[in-house]
This record gives C-alpha cells, sequence and structure tokens, in this order.
C-alpha cells in the first residue's frame, strides 16, 4: 500500500493549493482526483484582492496574473432603468499589497498550482481515481478507491467538493439550506465593454438579476443567471437563446463556449476535523457564488490549513492547533461569509418591492458616492482571512 504523510482527496484548486503548500514544507503528498484532468466548467473566476497574498506566497501569483488578467472596476446595473452605480477597488490603492482583483477561470488557477506541483519528486497526483471509503486508526487514514485501490497516509484533507464522499464517509451532517433555483452560468464570447459594462457587472432584477463578468483576455465573459427550479436540466441548453435576447446588450453576434446549471446551498460541515481527517474549501462549507465568496472561503481555509498540518506532521505544534482551524474557518464561514453571499443574492435576484430596492439603491448611490465607505466596503473579504494559527516555517 502507496504511503504519504497527507493524502487529499480532490484536484479542485483547494485541494491542489493545499498540496502544493504541504510539498513547499517538505511533506510528501498523494492527490486523489476522481476525474480524468482538472474540472474544466465554468464555475469559480474572481480571486479578491484580499486572497492574493496567499497566492503569491505560493508562488503562483506572478504567472496567475500573466495568464488572467487584473482589475478594478464593478459596477450595480438596474436592470429595469439603466442605471449604473459605479464602485472601483483602486480606493485601495496604496492600502493594500494587491489593491485589484485577478480574474481566470478557477481550473486555470489550479493547473498553474498543478504544474508547480509536480516539480516536487514528494508529491504524486492521481486521476482517475475515485475515493469511496475512508477509515482512521490512531496512526493513519486508509482510502479505498472505487477500483479497490488503497491508500494510507498520516493525515487527509478532504477537498472533494459540495458533495464530498470523505464527509459522508466521516458521517459528519452538511448543515444548511438549499436554495429554490438553478443557477445557470454561461461562458460567451460577446463583446460587453463596446456597451461600456464594468468587468464585474452585477445586474439587479427579479426576472433578468445577472452577474456579467469578463473571464480573460480573450472576449470570454461570464453570464450567471437564475432558472426556476421546475425547469428540467435538459431544457436548460435550448433556453439559453431567450436569455440572451434579454441579458446580451445590442444584438452582435455571440459564441457560447460553455454552460452549466448548479444547485445552490448555504451550508457548513458540523466539523472541518474528524481525527486525523480535515475538510477544506466546498467539502467543508458551500455558498451560492454572488459576490464570490465560495472559493475565497475555501482559499483562506488553505492558507491556514497547510500551514497548521504541516506544524503538527513535523512536531512544531501540538494537533489541537487543527481544532482551533476547524472552529475558527467554520465560524467565519457561517457567521460572515453565508449571511453576505445570502444578501447579496437578494439583492440581485429578489427584490421586487420597490419601496425595499429603493432603499438599498439609495445605499448603493451612497457608497459610490464616498470613497471612505467604499474602503469599508471592499476591506470586507479580508474577514473572511484567519491569521495564521503557526508560526512561519522555512519552505523547501
Ligand atoms: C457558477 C459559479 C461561479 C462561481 N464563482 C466564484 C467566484 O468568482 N469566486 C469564488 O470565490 N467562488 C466562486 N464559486 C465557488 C467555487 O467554484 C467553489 O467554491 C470552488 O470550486 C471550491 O473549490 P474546491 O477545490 O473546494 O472544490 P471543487 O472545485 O468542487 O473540487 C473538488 C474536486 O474533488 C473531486 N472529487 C469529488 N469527489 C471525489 C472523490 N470521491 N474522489 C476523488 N475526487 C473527488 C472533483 O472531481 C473535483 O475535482 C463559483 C461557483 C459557481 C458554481
Amino acid at each position: 500500500m502507496q504511503h504519504s504523510d497527507v493524502l487529499i482527496v480532490g484536484a479542485g484548486p483547494v485541494g491542489v493549493l493545499n498540496a502544493l503548500g504541504l510539498a513547499q514544507a517538505g511533506l510528501s503528498v498523494t492527490v486523489l482526483e476522481a476525474e480524468p484532468g482538472i474540472i474544466q466548467a465554468p464555475r469559480a473566476m474572481v480571486y479578491h484582492w484580499s486572497v492574493l497574498e496567499g497566492i503569491e506566497r505560493l508562488g503562483i501569483l506572478d504567472t496567475a496574473k500573466q495568464i488572467g488578467f487584473t482589475k478594478q472596476d464593478y459596477a450595480y446595473y438596474v436592470y429595469a432603468t439603466g442605471e449604473k452605480i459605479e464602485l472601483s477597488v483602486s480606493v485601495l490603492d496604496g492600502m493594500v499589497p494587491h489593491p485589484y482583483n485577478l480574474h481566470m477561470g478557477q481550473h486555470k488557477l489550479a493547473g498553474i498550482a498543478l504544474e508547480e506541483l509536480q516539480k516536487f519528486d514528494s508529491a504524486t497526483v492521481r486521476f482517475d481515481t475515485r475515493v469511496t471509503a475512508v477509515t482512521q486508526d490512531d496512526a493513519g487514514v486508509t482510502v479505498t478507491t472505487e477500483a479497490g485501490e488503497q491508500f494510507r497516509a498520516g493525515w487527509l484533507i478532504g477537498a472533494d467538493g459540495a458533495g464530498s464522499a470523505v464527509r459522508k464517509s466521516l458521517g459528519l451532517e452538511f448543515e444548511g439550506m438549499t436554495w429554490p433555483e438553478t443557477f445557470v452560468a454561461t461562458n460567451v464570447y460577446y463583446d460587453f465593454e463596446k456597451y461600456d459594462y464594468a468587468r464585474s457587472t452585477l445586474q439587479i432584477d427579479p426576472v433578468y438579476g445577472a452577474i456579467i463578468s469578463k473571464i480573460d483576455n480573450d472576449g470570454l465573459w461570464r453570464v450567471t443567471y437564475c432558472e426556476h427550479l421546475d425547469t428540467p436540466q435538459e431544457e436548460m441548453g435550448g433556453r439559453i437563446p431567450r436569455w440572451f435576447d434579454k441579458l446580451l446588450p445590442g444584438d452582435d453576434e455571440y459564441r457560447l463556449d460553455a454552460y452549466r446549471p448548479y444547485r445552490m446551498h448555504q451550508r457548513a460541515a458540523s466539523s472541518m476535523r474528524a481525527g486525523r481527517v480535515l475538510l477544506a474549501g466546498d467539502a467543508a462549507h458551500a455558498t451560492n457564488p454572488i459576490g464570490g465568496l465560495g472559493l475565497t472561503s475555501g482559499l483562506f481555509d488553505t492558507f491556514v490549513l497547510y500551514d497548521a498540518l504541516a506544524a503538527v506532521i513535523t512536531g512544531r505544534a501540538a494537533d489541537s492547533v487543527l481544532d482551533e482551524y476547524s472552529d475558527a474557518r467554520r465560524r467565519t464561514f457561517l457567521e460572515i461569509a453565508s449571511p453576505r453571499a445570502s444578501a447579496n443574492k437578494r439583492l440581485l435576484y429578489h427584490t421586487s418591492d420597490p419601496d425595499q430596492l429603493e432603499q438599498q439603491l439609495a445605499q448603493l448611490r451612497a457608497l459610490a458616492a464616498d470613497e471612505d465607505a467604499q474602503r469599508t466596503n471592499f476591506m470586507f473579504t479580508k474577514q473572511l482571512e484567519t491569521r495564521p494559527l503557526v508560526p512561519p516555517a522555512g519552505r523547501a
């Protein structure tokens, strides 16, 4: 049976970035991924300024900036009236090391980290390897795959997404609720900039609410809208042209690149630690993606977890630090990330009462007119961070 210091289930961004941090700390790590490669489906694409320092510490920010792009512009767009309320991360210029957001598909971020990881002899990544069972004893953790193979390690990180087999294997509850809509994420080539769209546009409307964001420098944009839950999955694709009639400004030709429907949740595992198994990212907590707080939370899990786990394995910290990890990250998700994401969703998609909408718009107009208030607004995502739980160690 193959043995490593740490097994990681899932080669999404959280799994691969944790693996990279652990390999850089000199540990042996094996990543097991069910799919034949990194999943390419349209998902996260905005990395808030506050996570860029952590990405930099892993040594991959420069490459990420070359592959993606950075930007500061934001706008709320009121679909019914055409009102545009503009904000800019430039209010953070001089205040923080990276006063901009990075845009790039999450598969690209995971791909960059994977390439770095593969430079370490102590790291192994196995695709086409679906984990079906996890058991543990005093000395370590054993996983069994669909093909009947077994892998063993001292510790395991479950980074296998919202449907986490690791979490289920441990019998941990995924507490919370599922929204009664389907979110449809589309990637489309269309020149929104010609129509003066901010590269992150949050469109407010009870029917045509949408997130419209630029993904890359080749003209690819993300348009995400809500479908009624009753709409059959197989009809989603056929309905896209009708949605685009309403959501795309002008009537230029567009080219649909990809789309995918998603259910949305506000849920968290009852604990992010069970003995020698830790959960991180969507395996530990899932949120609707409005405001980009899902992977943001997963990255902030990562930045404290790999250090804490490396410190425990090398004897620099007691394993109680992993309980601190679980408590701090769960609390941050439940008390800060999840409520904000729900408020974002209500504003964009569910404000049909005109008085209530006007009240919210008045707040946004006041925000746009006040740079100090914008600073406070953009500092919000920093609250999702957990300060280091162990002193810094030398990197390999
Ligand atoms: C439309 C959309 C837009 C979003 N936009 C943003 C955004 O802009 N910013 C943001 O912060 N967040 C965003 N999110 C949320 C973000 O996509 C997730 O938070 C992120 O994918 C979590 O990463 P992860 O690595 O934890 O899990 P995942 O990306 O789900 O990766 C889990 C991996 O585990 C693998 N796996 C699953 N089961 C097994 C198994 N049994 N054995 C082995 N491998 C397994 C899967 O194949 C997958 O590769 C968005 C989500 C959606 C749906």
